[in-house]
């Protein structure tokens, strides 16, 4: 069970500048007093009654703060402490300063193969060492992976946001929220590797259809090619390695384990190496895809100030503090806000 400090963070801690925002709360830099070291302080508000629709529920905050302390690994975010007051519970984190790995790679002119591989595998030991703890992450994307620092003689890559992550239990199967057990945890988390990297080497998403249900359909019936146009420069262990993640039937794919030992990943052969070697990342189009999911981000957020707004002028009777707890890719369907 996990220990929360009821201390009063801002005694101990001097509160900063924001650092990113989530569904509940905001990320912020914070400096210890006792030491000036730097952290960061995840906010999350707590919702105060049960049929609220704002602020987070606690048991899912414990669950997060369970998951963490139980994932000591270099790739995978630190926590330090946690506090808790009657509207907030903070997570005090090790800062990481080097922004999202996608945002870092997409500022480079070109990108061997081979360095695109030393990001993959620290993202795959962080996997391994959660599956291994019987711990999947269920939020595996762009933004959920950072780099501790840009400049570094190694660049070390950070997993963060335990909000959705789950423990296994021998036997057990994961249970949605709304209650449907569905065959999902390892098997979505190694689809989600697959997908992480076709973008990552051709900047395509590998089931992106014309419209939402096309896209939809693919994703289902795990439908994808490798487009020649875009994958010019990719190597053969590449698209193995993809292939071998991108498969229907769940129980055929790699596990972060069998991918850490794939060539692609780990060569044996001086070919294999050259293979690896010669081949680099379609920059030009990772660039463009990266920009486009930067937009759409910052299109979510506006839209959301405009719901929030609309709602001010409709939903008088909450306070203005509690609307901006609404989170935005969480946010329920407008009608459904004012259902209760
Ligand atoms: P979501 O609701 O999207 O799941 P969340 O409320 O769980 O998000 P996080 O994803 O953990 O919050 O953090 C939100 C943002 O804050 C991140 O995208 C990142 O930009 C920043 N952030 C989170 N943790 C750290 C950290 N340890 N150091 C620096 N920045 C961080």
């Amino acid at each position: 069970m996990a220990v929360f400090k009821s201390d009063i963070v801002e005694d101990l801690y001097e509160i900063g500048e924001v650092l990113g925002s989530g569904h509940f709360g905001q990320v912020k830099k914070v400096r210890e007093r006792a030491t000036g070291t730097s952290w960061a302080g995840k906010f999350l508000k707590i919702r105060r009654k049960g049929g609220s629709l704002l602020g987070m529920d606690r048991t899912s905050v414990e669950r997060e703060v369970e998951i963490l302390q139980a994932l000591k690994h270099p790739n995978i975010v630190m926590l330090k402490d946690v506090f808790e007051s009657r509207s907030e519970m903070v997570l005090v984190l090790e800062l990481i300063s080097g922004g999202e790995l996608f945002d870092f790679i997409a500022e480079k002119d070109n990108l061997l193969e081979t360095e695109a591989i030393q990001f993959m595998k620290q993202i795959l030991e962080g996997l391994r060492f959660m599956h291994s703890n019987s711990i999947a992450h269920f939020d595996l994307k762009p933004e959920n992976i950072m780099l501790s620092e840009k400049v570094s003689p190694q660049l070390n890559v950070k997993l963060i946001d335990f909000g959705l992550a789950y423990r296994f239990h021998q036997g057990e199967e994961y249970k949605s929220t709304s209650g449907t057990p569905q065959y999902v945890g390892k098997c979505v988390i190694k689809l989600s590797i697959g997908v992480i990297t076709y973008i990552l080497l051709s900047g395509m998403s590998p089931f992106q259809g014309d419209t939402d249900e096309e896209t939809l359909r693919n994703v289902v019936a795990v439908h994808y090619e490798f487009e020649d146009h875009y994958f010019k420069t990719t190597s053969s262990m590449a698209k193995d390695f993809i292939q071998k993640l991108l498969v229907k039937d769940s129980r055929e794919r790699m596990t972060a384990e069998e991918c850490l030992l794939h060539p692609w990943i780990k060569p044996i052969t001086r070919k294999q190496v050259a293979n690896r070697n010669r081949s680099s990342i379609n920059m030009r189009n990772f660039k463009r895809f990266n920009a486009k999911r930067k937009w759409k981000m910052s299109y979510n957020m506006v839209s959301v100030c405009n719901r929030l707004v609309n709602m001010r002028l409709v939903c008088k009777h909450r306070s203005d503090t509690d609307l901006l707890q609404v989170s935005p890719s969480r946010c329920l369907p407008f009608e459904q806000l004012f259902d209760r």
